[in-house]
């Protein structure tokens, strides 16, 4: 059902100009969980990634969590009896290589066998845990990697990908997202779960009822995160969402994008280019301030 209710919202389209039209009304923006938690952290680093576009040198990691969750995705397409981690190990390489040939770049990753070899160990023990935390036999997942988005009384675009959702014969829906990192701490708790409740809250609009639970499984360290959302924390997320968006469009409007220096700059990209590390942002593109509030000249906002 979820997927028809899908492609019903995405039966819009774009006008002539470009502009994202759905349901016969203009959107104004778009947001995806990632892009919203970009500007939370750093609204520099939004503009960087949004803006400018520049272009980010993938990791090892962050490949590795491609590779799994691809794996993991594919899993469910075996006959449920299959669905064993040596299977799955099997699909690792293959998974890799399918990789590569849509992004022959990331071979760089690696000098040699002496290098990939061990990745392909770490992607293993991920796929592993994986096993600790659930059994896939016992399950069959309504959607996998589900493009879901709707669009909100502001006429705000929220959009991104669902992992897995899973239905019960009950009816009872479960929002389910892999980590391939390890549970944050408490501290960082509330941050991991804003992912999942912009899911909740897109879902909730486009089924009418709010997903029963929403579990993020860490493969990291083999630990699952899970949360019953309510109404009215899917309407503070909704409410949140309005504010980024104001604040992204203020900013567009005034060209301000300030750096925002936390324990996070370790992993971004674009320190050589960021004021709090010494480093001088390229010039503003020419359709910067029209571009953040104007889907005409928005660049996708992918998740
Ligand atoms: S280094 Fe830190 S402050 Fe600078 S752009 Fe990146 S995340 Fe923002």
């Amino acid at each position: 059902m979820a997927q028809v209710v899908v492609e019903q919202v995405r039966a819009g389209g774009r006008r002539p100009d470009g502009a994202r039209v759905v349901d016969g009304v203009d959107v104004v923006g778009s947001l995806s969980p990632s892009r919203a938690g970009d500007f939370m952290s750093c609204p520099l680093l939004y503009r960087f990634r949004t803006i400018d576009r520049l272009p980010e040198e993938p990791s090892p990691e962050a490949v590795r969590g491609t590779v799994v969750h691809k794996v993991l995705e594919d899993l469910f397409d075996l006959p449920a009896p299959d669905r064993t981690p040596d299977r799955a190990a099997a699909m690792l390489e293959p998974a890799w290589q399918a990789l590569l040939a849509e992004d022959p770049s990331l071979e760089a990753l690696f000098a040699d066998d002496a290098e990939l070899g061990p990745w392909l160990v770490s992607c293993r023990e991920t796929l592993e845990r994986y096993f600790t935390l659930e059994d896939p036999r016992r399950l069959e997942p309504a959607e996998r990697e589900m493009y879901v988005e709707t669009l909100l009384d502001s006429k705000l675009l929220l959009r991104g990908f669902v992992d897995r959702l899973d239905v019960a014969p009950t009816g009872q829906v479960r929002v389910v997202d892999y980590k391939s990192g390890k549970s944050p701490s408490p501290f960082f708790e509330a941050k991991a779960l804003f992912q999942m409740k912009f899911y909740a809250l897109v879902l909730w609009r486009l089924r009418g009822t709010v997903p029963d639970l929403l579990q993020l499984m860490y493969l990291g360290n083999s630990e699952v995160l899970r949360y019953v959302p309510e109404e009215r924390d899917l309407r503070a997320v909704e409410r949140k969402l309005e504010a980024i968006w104001k604040a992204i469009t203020r900013a567009a409007e005034t060209g301000d994008w300030r750096p925002n220096r936390t324990a996070l700059c370790g992993w971004c990209s674009h320190q050589a280019l960021c004021p709090e590390f010494g480093g001088t942002p390229p010039p503003l593109p020419v359709v910067t301030r029209e571009a953040v509030a104007d889907p005409v000249l928005a660049p996708e906002d992918t998740a």
